[in-house]
């Protein structure tokens, strides 16, 4: 067999004939002209999980992503069963690449705006582009607001950490800071706790009640009164906690509960507003078990309508919208077909015959 030339130049043989190999980077962004039987807004886990799971059900599935998955900040994604650690972006493309050998499209792009139309909805994408959709899948993910201390955005994801199974194997027997900012705080304190014996609650402005002042207290963890003022950074490493008076406590790792804002503005036209989630962490788009919202056609998968959600989870939410959104389609086709079959002259079953006899050569006369 004939060595390959690795190079691509075809300057790597030594007088033997060389087929020359080239990867063919293919990214299909042509949108289809009669739209998709799906949209899915946000290509994270979510979203690449349902595209996957419409993709091979042969729907005609499109991804439109803004490209800022909510972990990206972070090195890896733990607790990820197989992919143990694999970095957040090298996952997505295998996602992607997974997608598009099903035929499904994923494209960059942000969603400005979806209104219903016949028979599904316009998506109109921020650059100007709108494409029609029979269903809509909404796997937008969600922010992280921080509290407003100077440093604590730049170290997000890295040394300021929200979740102990996401990232608390990595700053295990640290010195972990815990900044109370909310219900879920003295919660967070005590989850740290099971990875570090060097805890300390800074209680900033939300002092601790007797019940919980007790519980970190029986647990080791020690209490800092005091507001926060900002977080100490050495070289690239937070290395303590200012408080208002100048004392520095030395830490290694700080510990906020974000509060959680979803992406949904784009979903105003169709009444789809975000509700405050009951645990008091933000916000989320309701949806039932299977991802289903209170807006006939729109599905939601991942942090949009679970906060709490790992990746894992969410890409198991968005395989279940996934085929609950393919069954819903199969149950309208079903419909169409028994009608067509009851009335063979009706406009529905000549457009059938119509497109069953043209195909791709119809036209619109
Ligand atoms: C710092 C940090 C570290 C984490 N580490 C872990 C971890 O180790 N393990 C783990 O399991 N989980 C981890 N998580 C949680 C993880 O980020 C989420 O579970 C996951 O991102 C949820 O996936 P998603 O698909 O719902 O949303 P995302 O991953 O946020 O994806 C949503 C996508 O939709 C796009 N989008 C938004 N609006 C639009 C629009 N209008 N039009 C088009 N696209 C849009 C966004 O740009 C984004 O690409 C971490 C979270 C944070 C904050």
């Amino acid at each position: 067999m004939a060595p390959f030339c690795q190079t691509g130049n075809g300057a790597c043989g030594n007088g033997q004939r060389l087929r020359i190999l080239s990867v063919e980077v293919v990214e299909v962004t042509d949108l289809r002209k009669d739209g998709y039987d799906v949209v899915v807004v946000g290509g994270g886990a979510a979203g690449l999980s349902g595209a996957l799971a419409l993709a091979r059900s042969r729907r005609t599935v499109l991804v439109v992503d803004a490209g800022s998955p909510r972990n990206v900040p972070a090195a890896g994604v733990h607790n990820l069963l197989a992919r143990e650690g694999i970095p957040p972006v090298e996952l997505l493309e295998r996602g992607r690449a997974e997608v598009r050998g099903y035929g499904g499209q994923v494209m960059p792009g942000e969603v400005g705006a979806v209104t219903r139309e016949k028979d599904g909805f316009a998506v109109a994408l921020t650059d100007g582009r709108a494409v029609h959709a029979r269903r809509l899948l909404v796997a937008a993910g969600a922010v992280d607001e921080l509290p407003d201390i100077p440093g604590l955005r730049a170290r997000w994801g890295r040394d300021v950490l929200h979740c102990p199974y996401c990232h608390g194997w990595e700053v295990r027997d640290q010195a972990v800071g815990v900044l109370a900012t909310g219900p879920m705080s003295v919660h967070q304190a005590l989850l740290f706790r099971q990875l570090s014996a060097d805890v300390t609650y800074f209680a900033h402005t939300l002092p601790p009640g007797d019940e919980q002042t007790e519980e970190l207290t029986a647990r080791g963890v020690g209490i800092v009164h005091g507001e926060v003022a900002s977080v100490e950074i050495d070289g690239d490493r937070l290395v303590g906690v200012r408080l208002r008076d100048g004392t520095v406590v030395g830490r290694e790792a700080l510990v906020v509960a974000s509060r959680i804002v979803v992406r949904a503005g784009f979903l105003a036209g169709l009444g789809l507003r975000p509700a405050e989630h009951p645990a008091g962490i933000g916000q989320y788009i309701p949806a039932d078990a299977t991802g289903r919202t209170e807006v006939p056609g729109v599905w939601a998968a991942g942090n949009v309508t679970d906060p709490a959600a790992q990746v894992g989870a969410a890409a198991a939410a968005g395989t279940m919208a996934g085929a609950q959104i393919n069954a819903d389609l199969i149950a309208e086709e079903t419909r169409q077909a028994v009608a067509a079959r009851r009335d063979p002259f009706s406009a529905e079953s000549e457009s059938r015959l119509c497109e069953q006899a043209m195909g791709d050569r119809r036209h619109g006369i």
